[in-house]
């Protein structure tokens, strides 16, 4: 019998574009064993398999794609008698659609893998800054008290207490105050300033007021500042806080609402 039928059953009877009769000849023939449609079959497989594993850009898998539709086609030409153009029309397009379909797949699944792995990044980033801002907020607050305590050691450093006045009686504070080294405001109970606005804290000796720095409250009512050495070492009378303009003033403009208890 000649192989001559079977020379174009191969690539259709690979994407399941042989039915009836055709396909159990040629299933029979297959069974029979044949060498070239057995190469021929191999060779369609690996290609399809080569696109379903393609990572992306997959669409068109044209390489595989075009060598497969030559080899089918010339087939085609040189017996056309055995291999009608409708069923050529057909297997071609099972195949496209087969290479697409692999090609979509792959896109798609990579393209959700990389969103997902860059939700991932994002988030691990966001972590990882909060995790240094934290860090950083401990790592001053943890300076605070280290000076604090280290001012304590000092005989010559005095603990001067703060009252609340006018707009906020309930506050209360303390400056532990070294004459040379400067010190440390702990406040309490003292309201959240208005928008745009901030506390400011004050050196008084035999002089005008000097400005000894602009600070915040927490929700909670509660601030910490390091003040720093009085300039030319001028000994310290009174300690008070005014309410300023957030930036703050090289003289006092706002309300009194702290005072150190002579
Ligand atoms: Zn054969």
């Amino acid at each position: 019998m000649s192989h001559e039928p079977f020379d174009t059953l191969a690539a259709a009877w690979a994407v399941g574009a042989l039915d009836g009769e055709e396909r159990a000849v040629f299933e029979r023939h297959l069974a029979d064993g044949c060498d070239v449609c057995e190469a021929e079959l191999r060779s369609s497989a690996e290609a399809l398999a080569a696109a379903a594993r393609s990572v992306p850009p997959m669409i068109p898998p044209s390489q595989v794609k075009e060598a497969l539709l030559r080899r089918i086609t010339a087939t085609g030409s040189a017996r056309r008698e055995t291999l009608p153009p409708r069923r050529l029309v057909w297997a071609v397009g099972s195949l496209v659609a087969v290479l697409a379909g692999a090609g979509f797949t792959a896109t798609f699944v990579a393209t959700r893998y990389e969103a997902r792995l860059g939700q991932v990044a994002r988030e691990a980033a966001a972590l990882r800054a909060s995790v240094q801002r934290d860090e950083a907020a401990l790592r001053e607050q943890i300076a605070v008290y280290q000076g604090a305590v280290d001012l304590l050691r000092d005989p010559a450093t005095q603990i001067v207490l703060l009252r609340g006045l006018g707009p906020s009686p309930r506050a209360n504070g303390r400056v532990i105050w070294h004459p040379v080294a400067g010190g440390h405001l702990f406040v309490a109970n003292l309201p959240a300033p208005p928008p745009g606005k901030a506390y400011e804290l004050w050196t008084i000796g035999d002089a005008a007021p000097q400005p000894a720095g602009v600070f915040q409250v927490d929700g909670s009512g509660r601030g910490t500042y390091r003040i720093g050495p009085v300039a030319g070492g001028q000994p310290v009378k009174v300690f008070a806080v005014t309410l300023e303009p957030e930036g703050g003033v090289p003289a006092p403009t706002g309300p009194m609402v702290m005072a150190s208890v002579k």
